[in-house]
């Protein structure tokens, strides 16, 4: 993979852009994509945004989504539109599993790849550009960091700031984590001199929940979440039933794993979500315990060394007896 400042030059000239980010994705999925999209469309070429599937909810607010195409509502004119394209940007994701169903497409693509991505070993070989840093932020952060690169920050617009700062505070919890270095406020420092209203941002995100939400949380955390700490553990295993009679689908379980962490002496987090067709699960930790590592082992899976996850073929029981044996919980 050559560094990212090879493929600039790739820009001079209006192209076609094909731009994708990870399965179910988050804020940070959906800020880097449409943020260098609202970038790359001012400097005069074609973009578009496919996600593998839909938006959540909680982001149909951001600016340009009304454009982003989904993979799995809408194949056929995705892959078209793959087709067509003279470049590919693969963001916030490290390996192509992780777009599921568009895998096969974008592998066999002719066109170039760029990675933009801060999760540990990218699959590298796949990309002919881009840049890997797992101490970043967020993916965000990096598109920020690429603008920068490519001599564009009088392009920073309101669009674009609001979509960067989504993903770098959601990554960060809110500039908490110890991924929040000096680079994260110096960038909102520099979107702040521009005019940059950070408030609304957080009353999107964090103030704008359903009330059905807010009780299926409070349903979660009396009723399902087990706490053991000897092994300073919380672990939350919730159905595909229990989503649907109580919540609103399973974009309503962001962010429940980071919960037990709030509890004192609590620095390791699971959170196991039984879907349709398999049982996904989420991993978070503090200081130095490597839940990537764990993921990628036990889980098929992978992400940061606090942060992770991966999924299961096994039933939602099983997943559970499993986690509790590995970690001796009992
Ligand atoms: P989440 O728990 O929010 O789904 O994911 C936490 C982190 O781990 C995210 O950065 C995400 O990209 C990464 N991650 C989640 N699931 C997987 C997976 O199945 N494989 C890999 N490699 N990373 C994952
Ligand atoms: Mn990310």
């Amino acid at each position: 993979m050559l560094d990212i400042s090879a493929a600039l030059p790739l820009l001079d000239s209006p192209k076609k852009i094909f731009i994708t980010t990870h399965h179910k994705p988050d804020g940070d999925a959906l800020g880097s994509s449409l943020g260098l999209y609202h970038y790359l469309i001012q400097k005069g070429h074609s973009v578009t945004v496919v996600s593998p599937s839909e938006v959540p909810d909680f982001l149909q607010w951001m600016p340009g989504i009304e454009t982003v195409l989904n993979f799995e509502s809408e194949p056929k004119q995705a892959l078209q539109v793959l087709s067509d394209c003279d470049l590919i940007f693969c963001l916030d994701f490290n390996s192509l599993s992780r777009i599921k169903a568009m895998e096969a497409a974008l592998r066999e693509a002719p066109q170039p790849k760029i990675l933009i991505d801060h999760h540990l070993l990218p699959e590298a070989d796949v990309f002919i550009y881009g840049v890997s840093a797992p101490e970043k932020s967020s993916t965000c952060e990096m598109i920020y960091d690429f603008i920068l690169l490519d001599k564009g920050a009088d392009l920073l617009n309101e669009a674009i700031m609001q979509c960067l700062y989504t993903g770098m505070m959601t990554d960060t919890g809110s500039f908490r984590f110890s991924s929040t270095t000096g680079s994260v406020h110096t960038m909102v420092a520099d979107f702040k001199s521009r005019g940059f209203q950070h408030s609304l941002i957080h009353d999107q995100i964090y103030d704008s929940w359903s009330e059905k939400r807010m009780r299926f949380l409070g349903f979660v955390l009396y009723e399902k979440m087990e706490i053991y700490p000897e092994q300073k553990t919380g672990l939350i295993a919730i159905s595909n039933e229990e989503i649907k009679r109580l919540g609103s689908g399973t974009a309503d379980t962001e962010g429940m794993v980071n919960y037990p962490l709030s509890i004192a002496g609590i620095e390791k987090s699971i959170l196991i979500i039984e879907r349709k067709d398999e049982v996904k699960l989420s991993f978070r930790s503090k200081g130095t315990i490597d839940v990537s590592s764990f993921a990628r082992e036990h889980f098929n899976g992978g992400g940061h060394l606090n942060a992770a996850g991966g999924q299961s073929k096994e039933s939602l029981e099983q997943v559970k007896t499993k986690i509790k044996n590995l970690l001796h919980l009992n």
